[in-house]
């Protein structure tokens, strides 16, 4: 990615007609930005080709945002229509691999996520699922081959890295899995009412569970071992290694015959065999001395900055624009 350069201007402020949503329905639902009681309200906005469209190698660049510490993409950006550029308080660039978000009830556009999908799968999405699939529908498909599947991929792989595709071929439809979240949730936005290659108008939602009881367990697992690299990560190592020490002692202590509960046999095969109890401790009095040595900032030598829960996030985040 190019971050040297400054975001451009995707438009010029008006170029876009504003898309205020059409009253078909009879009452204003503003959670959803749309009209209900009406049956076709969303098919007709969900029927109206997008007017722009995001270039990702043309597009980013680093904008306002990127020197206040805005951890958010841009919404406006990912539709391809932000005026502002690099004048921008948000991000103009793909959600990264290493990007984690401090609060998970947000979206990669900093929009709030609801506890339940909406009935179209439309929207937010909700935050009691990590979801990495989008459901694409009304693709127009030319052909029987795997021509779909080559322009479903082409198309939505400049939205970040894509796990894998699934194409229901002759109903139109098709699946992408991200590898990230994120970037599911930027592709949603990015590719709404966009063309694959047969000018077609794509619906783009979230797609339900996968029912499959393999898959479902396979996901746990993944998340389950995402949390835990994620925890890992984020700690420094010389408090690992104390957390570490400190059970060695627990354990030397601990009368024959106790077993150690379930979860810390982990942490017992983690752990050196050298590594005893009273070297835990004089580790623990290096880290201390070294602390005080380095002026007396025990909280900054203990945490790398940006690291651990110690990071609070910046007042910069709530910036609004
Ligand atoms: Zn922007």
């Amino acid at each position: 990615m190019q971050r040297e350069k400054p975001a451009r201007k995707q438009v010029k402020p008006g170029q876009v007609e504003k898309a205020i949503p059409e009253q078909t329905g009879k009452e204003y639902n503003i959670w959803y930005n749309k009209w209900a009681g009406g049956d076709r309200e969303d098919n007709y906005s969900n029927k109206v080709k997008s007017q722009t469209r995001c270039n990702i190698r043309k597009d980013s660049g680093w904008t306002r945002g990127d020197i206040t510490g805005q951890r958010y993409c841009c919404l406006f950006f990912s539709r391809g229509c932000c005026p502002y550029g690099y004048e921008c308080a948000y991000l103009h660039r793909l959600p990264l691999p290493s990007d984690t978000l401090p609060d998970s009830s947000l979206d990669c556009f900093a929009r709030t996520k609801f506890s339940d999908y909406r009935d179209d799968m439309g929207g937010v999405g909700s935050f009691n699922r990590q979801n990495r699939t989008l459901y694409i529908g009304r693709i127009r498909e030319t052909g029987p081959g795997s021509e779909t599947e080559e322009a479903v991929i082409r198309h939505f792989k400049e939205w970040g890295q894509i796990e894998k595709v699934r194409v229901l071929q002759h109903r139109s439809v098709a699946f992408v899995t991200y590898v990230s979240e994120l970037n599911a949730q930027f592709a949603k936005e990015a590719m709404a009412c966009q063309s694959l290659d047969n000018d077609e108008i794509l619906n783009v939602r979230w797609a339900t569970e996968d029912p499959n009881p393999t898959s479902k367990v396979l996901e746990m697992q993944r998340l389950e071992d995402l949390g835990q690299k994620a925890i890992a990560e984020k700690m420094d190592e010389r408090v690992l290694d104390a957390v570490r020490a400190v059970k060695a002692l627990e354990d030397a202590s601990r009368p024959e015959g106790e077993e150690a509960p379930e979860e810390e046999d982990e942490l017992e095969y983690l752990l050196p065999e050298e590594i005893l109890a009273e070297e835990g401790l004089k580790y623990f009095a290096e880290i201390r001395a070294r602390q005080q040595q380095e002026g007396l900032r025990p909280a900054k030598a203990v945490a790398k900055p940006g690291g651990l829960a110690l990071d609070y996030g910046s007042d910069d985040d709530e910036e609004d624009e």
